[in-house]
């Protein structure tokens, strides 16, 4: 049989399902409300570091066209600012990457019409699923965030915030020197918020996405409603004064001269995003199993960069499952479940926890702070589990978990 697919959403879940079934000679057509030239002019998406288990899927898609070697980057710095501030560093074992998604998901795009896949480029309504369900053996839904998610039961258990935990402010500049290893910085600013200095390709070059990962109520706040465009200036001396006070270990290496939007008044973005846990597949009212992916799915904060690259594996295992049968049934919804619900779980609950233990600071996590500033070896587990996400939630899914870690690191070398 030749079976065919439907992929509503091309984003990074839908393309990277869409290539793998493509290499597999799977009849897919995917659907998508933007076309490769719309994204030059668009407002910045996201500031997306793909993590080396995601950069490892880009080449077996053949679409790994931005090398480590020119635009990865290496490790974490790490800056806590307690009274005495902590400054430490955990490796990488292999570079992650991020490239700006106004470059990379046109590049995908292309690729994949190149290759002779069809993109219908078209806004999808709720009612087209219905009738698409009905012309497709699969309909996979992944429109990002905002789209059809409501198709798809919420899971409580999962779902610990009713609304954002934080307030974002996140920007592409110019004017910040490079760490002395090109690397990832994560400040944390007690009581203010957090942000995530991410080694960025963009239209002009490598540029520096700060995302700025600001508590409700706290100094920071601020940077999220404040406008660039209605006085860049004063937009540029606030985040200025904000970055020396709360995020010292990346203002010192700004140039206030040359400090503003790497490219264009288009580089900022601002706003909060809701965390939802949803079951993965939903009936339509036609009795037809539609299955869902990516953000639809599992919606995280960006403060640990989990949400594309738990995307792109989910991706790969459910085009895994759709090459290996011709029946899309309860049986196959099982088999796909059991293989990508750890990943994208546990980087959902992982997200959620240092969500709430970044603002609220119970001592067992002051005691991790402290045994992960004074460990390296520590430091270089914690940093490459980003890669898995699920390792990582064996740590701190109980303070005993989180206690026996930090046992094995304390002690004489920790001193
Ligand atoms: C500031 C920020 C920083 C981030 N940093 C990271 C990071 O460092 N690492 C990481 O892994 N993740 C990060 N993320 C999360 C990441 O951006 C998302 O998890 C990921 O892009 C989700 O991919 P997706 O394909 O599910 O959805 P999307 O990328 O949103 O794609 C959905 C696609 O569907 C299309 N679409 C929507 N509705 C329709 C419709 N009705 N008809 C047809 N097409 C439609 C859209 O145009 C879009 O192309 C970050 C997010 C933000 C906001």
């Amino acid at each position: 049989m030749n079976k065919r697919i439907c992929i509503v959403g091309a984003g990074a879940a839908g393309l990277h399902l869409g290539l793998y079934l493509q290499q597999h000679n799977v009849d897919v057509t995917l659907y998508s409300d933007r076309r490769p030239e719309d994204y030059r002019t668009a407002r910045l998406l996201n500031t997306v570091a793909h993590h080396s288990v995601t950069i490892a899927r880009e080449a077996d898609l053949n679409v790994n066209k931005w090398p480590v070697n020119e635009n990865g980057y290496y490790g974490h710095y790490y800056y806590v600012g307690t009274p005495t501030p902590l400054r430490f560093y955990g490796d990488l074992a292999t570079p992650s990457r991020a490239v700006d998604y106004r470059l990379y998901l046109p590049e995908l795009m292309t690729s994949f019409a190149e290759r002779g896949g069809l993109i219908v480029h078209e806004q999808i309504s709720a009612d087209d699923l219905e009738t698409l369900s009905e012309q497709y053996d699969l309909l996979v839904v992944c429109t990002g965030k905002g789209g059809f998610g409501s198709l798809f039961e919420a899971r409580e258990s999962a779902t610990p915030f009713k609304t954002p935990q934080r307030a974002l402010c996140v920007g592409l500049f110019k004017g910040i020197k490079e760490a002395p290893i090109r690397s990832v910085t994560m400040s944390f600013s007690p009581g203010a918020g957090e942000m995530i200095e991410i080694p960025t390709l963009s239209f002009d070059g490598m540029c520096t996405a700060l995302v700025l990962e600001n508590h409700f109520g706290g100094d920071l706040e601020i940077l999220s409603k404040t406008k660039y465009d209605n006085d860049p200036r004063a937009f540029l001396d606030l985040l200025l004064e904000k970055l020396y006070k709360h995020h010292p270990s990346v203002a010192e290496r700004i140039d206030p001269e040359k400090f503003d939007l790497a490219h264009d008044a288009n580089d900022i973005l601002q706003g909060a995003v809701p965390p939802i846990f949803r079951e993965g597949s939903a009936q339509l009212s036609n009795g037809k199993t539609v299955i869902g992916l990516g953000d639809v799915m599992a919606t995280v904060d960006p403060l640990l960069g989990q949400g594309a690259n738990m995307a792109s594996h989910a991706a790969r295992v459910l085009g895994e499952e759709i090459v290996a049968t011709n029946v899309f049934d309860e049986r196959f919804v099982e088999h796909l479940e059991s293989r990508r619900e750890d990943r994208v779980l546990c980087a959902t609950r992982w997200t959620n926890y240092m969500l709430k233990n970044l603002k609220e600071l119970p001592p067992e996590f002051q005691q991790f702070i402290g045994t992960l500033s004074q460990s390296r070896e520590m430091a270089d587990e914690f940093t490459n589990n980003f890669n898995y996400p699920e390792k990582q939630w064996d740590y701190f899914s109980s303070p005993d978990r989180l206690a026996e870690w930090c046992k094995r690191f304390a002690g004489p070398q920790a001193a």
